[in-house]
C-alpha cells in the first residue's frame, strides 16, 4: 500500500489528558468555591453551578457574592493597600516573581482546569493561555522592580475592581492583576460566572506565594456581583467583556472619579492580498477564527479577500476546515473544543440561522452532541450585512471580497469596532502602507493572534480604551504623584455701559478656519472687574459643535508629519509673541489682574515646548520573546474637544491646543465662559499661522450648555474636561454613546501626561525569518 494511502486512511487515536488531579483539587475544596478575601477562602455556598461545557456535568458549586460580601472584599483591599505600596517596587517584584514560579509549578493543573471549565482544547490552554499568563507575572515583576527608577513620578491608584470574561479566564486575570500589583495597587477581581475555577487555584497560589492578606481578593458570582463591584468604593474599574456591559459600566462610573479602562468587543478584519502566501494565510485563519472556538475578542472574524484569489482561497480554506477535529477538549489531538455554555451556543445558532445572505458552509467533520458548533464559513456577504458588522463570538467566519488596497482599507474600517486587524501580503511595502491606515489597536502582518506581556493590547472606537501590557499598560494602573487640584470656579463680572473702543469689535466663533457667527444668533456681554463692557462673545450651541466637529473630521491633520506640526506650532508661537502687549492688555482687562504679560509669555513657551515634542514623542520597538518585532506606534486619538479652564484664559486654551496638535489631533476648544475674549482674539493668530481649516475650532458661551452635547457627540473621540468635576460628570454621563475617552487634564508642566492623553498605542506585529 502506498504511503500516501496510509496517510489518507489512517485514523486519529485519542490522546486524553488526565483530569483526576483537577477533580481532586475541587474535591479538596468540598466541591464548593467561594470568595477569597483577606488571604483566605471564605465559607462557600452552592448558589450557582459550574459545569464542564463539553459534558454538561457539574464541576463545583459556587457562591453568588452579595453586595455586602463585595464591600467586605473591597474593605480588605483598602486596608492592605498602603502597606503594599509602601513595601516598595523591589519587595513587590519578589512576590510577583514567586507567583510566576508557582504558576509554572502548577501549570498542568491550571491548564487541565481551564479546559474542563471553559471547554477550550488542552493544546491551547497548555501551550498558550497558561504560559502567557505566567509570562505576565514575570514581566511585571520586572516593572515592579523598575518602578522607583523608571516611573519615579507615578504612584498607585489604590484599590482596583477588575471584571473579566470567560474566554481566557486565567490569562485575563494575569493581564489585570500583574500590572495592578506591580504598581502598588490592591485588587478585587470578579471572574466570569461560567469560568471561575483557575482564579480559585490562583487564589491558592497567592497564599503560597506570600501575597499579603488583602492584596488580592476574588469575588465569585454573576453580573450582579460585577455591578456591585462597579458601585463599590474602588479607585478604578478595569473591565473586559461585551461592549453593552462596558457601556453600562461607563455610565455607572460617570462622575464617580473612578478611573476606567474598557477592553470590549471586536469584528476584526483579516485581509488577504492577491500576492499573499495562500497556504500560510489559510493556516493563519485557522488560528484567527477557530482558536478558542472563535470566542476571542480580537478573532479575525471578517475575511476580506482579494477578488482575484477568492475562489481558490475559499476552496483551500474549506478543505482545511474539513480536517479540523472537534471534540473532547481534554483530548490532545483535538483542534476545536466546546462552546463555553449552551446559552452562548444558542446565540451563535440564532445569529447564523437569522442570516439569509451569502452561502453558508459548515465543516464536513463529525460534530459531537452537546455544546459544540462546527467551524463555519459564510461567503458572498456585503460589508453592511449584519453578520459582517455584529460580533458572533463563535467559530463562524464571514467573508467578502475587495479589488484594490484602498477598498480593502475602506471595508476593514467600516465597523464600529477597532480592536485588531490582520493582513497578509508578501509585499512589505504594501503591508507597511496598509497597517497604519487600519483603525485598530493591534495589527498583525503575516501572522495572527500574537500576544506578549511586553506589547500593549487594546482597542479604539467601540472596542474600548486603555492598553494592557507593556509600559503603556502601566499608565492605567498608576497616576502622577502630585494630585491635580480642582480648578477654581470663576463668577463672571457684571456691569453695564458702552465699550471703550470707538469702533465696535465683533468677536466671532472660529469654525473650519473661518470666523463664524453663532448659529443661535445670540451673544453675551463680557464685563471687566469694574463693570466696564469689554465686548460681546458669541454663544455657541449644539449646531456650532456639529459644524466644528465636521470640520475636524475633514481636516486630515492626523496624516501630517511631526516636522510639519512643529513648524506650525512654532509659527503660532512667533505670531503670539509679536502680539504680547495686545493679549496682555486683554487678559488684564478681563481678569483685573496684572499677570497678563506673564501669561502670554507662558503660552508662547507652551507652544515652543509642544513644537519641540512634535517630532520627538516616539513609539518603541518592543522586546518580545519570538522572532518578531512589535512596533508600538503612537497614533493620535482623533477628534478632541476641550472644556478649557477659567484660571488662565489664554494659557488654559493654548495648552490643550498645543498638546493636541503636537500629537496629530484636531481640537474644538470651548473657551473660558467668564473670560472668552482672549480666545476670540486668538483666532486671528490661528488665521495668520497656516493652521489648516478645521484643525482648531474655538467656541464660546456657557460651558454647561455645551458639555452634554460634547459628551453625546458620536464624531468626537475624546473630551478633555479641564474646567472641573461638575462638567466632567455631565460629559461622562453621555460618553458611552460611542465609548468616548474622558480625561481631566494634568499639571501644566506634566508634558508626558498631556502627550499620552493625545495618543494611543497601536501595536504592529511583524514576524521575521523564512
Ligand atoms: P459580559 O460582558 O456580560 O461579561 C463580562 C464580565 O462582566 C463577566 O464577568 C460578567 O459576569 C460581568 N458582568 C455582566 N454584567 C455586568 C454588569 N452589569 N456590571 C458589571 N459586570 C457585569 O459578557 P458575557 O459573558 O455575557 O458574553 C456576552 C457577549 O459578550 C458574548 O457573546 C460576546 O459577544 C461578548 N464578549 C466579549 C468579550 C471580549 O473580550 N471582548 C469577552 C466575553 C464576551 P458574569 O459572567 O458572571 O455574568
Amino acid at each position: 500500500m502506498p504511503i500516501e494511502t496510509i496517510f489518507d486512511t489512517m485514523e486519529y487515536g485519542t490522546a486524553p489528558e488526565d483530569r483526576s488531579v483537577a477533580l481532586q483539587w475541587i474535591a479538596n475544596h468540598g466541591g464548593l468555591i467561594g470568595p477569597y478575601v483577606n488571604g483566605a477562602f471564605a465559607p462557600a455556598r452552592d448558589d450557582l453551578t459550574i459545569r464542564n461545557p463539553a459534558t454538561g456535568e457539574k464541576l463545583a458549586g459556587m457562591t453568588l457574592c452579595t453586595k455586602d460580601e463585595v464591600t467586605e472584599a473591597v474593605q480588605s483591599a483598602r486596608a492592605a493597600q498602603p502597606d503594599w505600596q509602601k513595601a516598595g517596587g523591589p519587595a513587590r517584584a519578589r512576590v510577583l516573581y514567586a507567583l510566576a514560579r508557582l504558576m509554572q509549578k502548577h501549570a498542568r493543573l491550571l491548564a487541565v482546569m481551564e479546559s474542563l471549565d471553559n471547554g477550550k482544547p488542552i493544546r491551547e490552554s497548555r501551550d498558550i493561555d497558561i504560559p502567557l499568563a505566567i509570562r505576565h507575572f514575570y514581566h511585571h515583576a520586572g516593572h515592579a522592580q523598575l518602578m522607583p527608577s523608571a516611573l519615579a513620578d507615578r504612584v498607585a491608584l489604590g484599590v482596583c475592581g477588575q471584571i473579566i470574561p470567560w474566554n481566557f479566564p486565567l490569562l485575563m486575570l494575569a493581564w489585570k492583576i500583574a500590572p495592578a500589583l506591580a504598581m502598588g495597587n490592591t485588587v478585587v477581581l470578579k471572574p466570569a460566572e461560567y469560568t471561575p475555577m483557575t482564579a480559585m487555584i490562583f487564589a491558592d497560589i497567592c497564599s503560597q506565594a506570600g501575597v499579603p492578606p488583602g492584596v488580592v481578593n476574588i469575588v465569585t458570582g454573576d453580573g450582579s456581583t460585577g455591578a456591585a463591584l462597579v458601585d463599590a468604593s474602588v479607585d478604578k474599574i478595569a473591565f473586559t467583556g461585551s461592549t453593552s456591559v462596558g457601556r453600562q459600566i461607563q455610565e455607572a462610573t460617570a462622575g464617580s472619579g473612578k478611573s476606567l479602562t474598557l477592553e470590549l468587543g471586536g469584528k476584526s478584519p483579516y485581509i488577504v492580498f492577491d500576492d499573499a502566501d495562500i497556504d500560510s494565510a489559510v493556516e493563519g485563519l485557522v488560528d484567527a477564527i477557530w482558536f478558542n472556538q472563535g470566542q476571542v475578542c480580537c478573532a479575525g472574524s471578517r475575511l476580506l479577500i482579494h477578488e482575484a484569489i477568492a475562489d481558490d482561497f475559499h476552496n483551500r480554506l474549506k478543505a482545511r476546515m474539513d480536517k479540523l477535529r472537534i471534540g473532547d477538549p481534554l483530548d490532545k489531538s483535538i483542534d476545536v473544543g466546546a462552546i463555553v455554555d449552551p446559552i452562548q451556543l444558542q446565540q451563535i445558532q440564532a445569529l447564523v440561522q437569522a442570516n439569509t445572505a451569502g452561502q453558508t458552509y459548515h465543516a464536513q467533520t463529525p460534530v459531537p452532541e452537546g455544546c459544540f458548533y462546527p467551524p463555519t464559513l459564510i461567503t458572498g456577504l456585503h460589508p453592511a450585512d449584519t453578520l459582517m458588522q455584529e460580533e458572533i463570538f463563535g467559530p463562524v467566519l464571514v467573508s467578502t471580497t475587495f479589488r484594490t488596497p484602498a477598498e480593502a482599507v475602506e471595508i476593514a474600517n467600516n465597523s464600529k469596532y477597532g480592536l485588531a486587524a490582520t493582513l497578509w501580503t508578501e509585499n512589505i511595502n504594501l503591508a507597511l502602507e496598509i497597517a497604519p491606515k487600519l483603525v485598530a489597536g493591534v495589527v498583525w502582518v503575516n501572522a495572527t493572534n500574537l500576544f506578549d506581556a511586553a506589547a500593549g493590547f487594546g482597542g479604539t472606537r467601540e472596542s474600548g480604551f486603555g492598553r494592557e501590557g507593556g509600559w503603556e499598560g502601566l499608565q492605567a494602573y498608576s497616576k502622577p504623584r502630585q494630585p491635580l487640584p480642582e480648578p477654581a470656579q470663576v463668577t463672571p463680572f457684571t456691569g453695564q455701559g458702552a465699550a471703550a473702543d470707538d469702533i465696535d469689535r465683533t468677536a466671532k466663533l472660529f469654525i473650519g478656519g473661518k470666523q463664524a457667527r453663532p448659529d443661535g444668533g445670540y451673544s453675551q456681554a463680557i464685563f471687566g472687574p469694574k463693570g466696564q463692557l469689554l465686548g460681546h462673545a458669541p454663544i455657541a450651541n449644539r449646531k456650532d459643535i456639529r459644524n466644528a466637529v465636521q470640520a475636524q473630521l475633514a481636516c486630515g491633520w492626523g496624516k501630517t508629519t511631526g516636522h510639519l506640526r512643529a513648524q506650525i506650532l512654532y509659527y503660532l508661537a512667533e505670531n503670539l509673541a509679536a502680539q504680547t502687549s495686545r493679549f496682555a492688555e486683554r487678559l488684564d482687562a478681563m481678569t483685573g489682574l496684572t499677570t497678563g504679560a506673564e501669561e502670554v509669555r507662558a503660552a508662547v513657551d507652551v507652544l515652543f515646548t509642544y513644537a519641540a515634542w512634535a517630532d520627538k514623542f516616539e513609539g518603541r520597538a518592543k522586546s518580545v520573546p519570538m522572532r518578531a518585532v512589535a512596533l508600538a506606534m503612537r497614533e493620535p486619538v482623533g477628534a478632541i474637544a476641550a472644556l478649557c479652564s477659567d484660571q488662565h484664559p489664554l494659557l488654559g486654551l493654548v495648552t490643550p491646543m498645543a498638546a493636541a496638535l503636537c500629537t496629530g489631533n484636531s481640537i474644538t476648544l470651548c473657551a473660558s465662559a467668564p473670560f472668552p475674549l482672549a480666545a476670540t482674539d486668538f483666532s486671528h493668530i490661528l488665521e495668520a499661522s497656516d493652521v489648516p481649516a478645521g484643525v482648531v475650532n474655538i467656541l464660546t458661551g456657557p460651558q454647561a450648555d455645551l458639555a452634554p452635547h460634547l459628551g453625546a457627540h458620536m464624531g468626537l473621540d475624546t473630551v478633555w474636561c479641564l474646567s472641573g468635576a461638575e462638567l466632567t460628570q455631565e460629559v461622562q454621563a453621555r460618553a458611552s454613546s460611542n465609548i468616548k475617552r474622558v480625561w481631566q487634564g494634568a499639571a501644566q508642566d506634566d508634558h508626558d501626561s498631556w502627550l499620552d492623553a493625545g495618543t494611543e498605542i497601536k501595536t504592529i506585529w511583524i514576524p521575521y525569518g523564512e
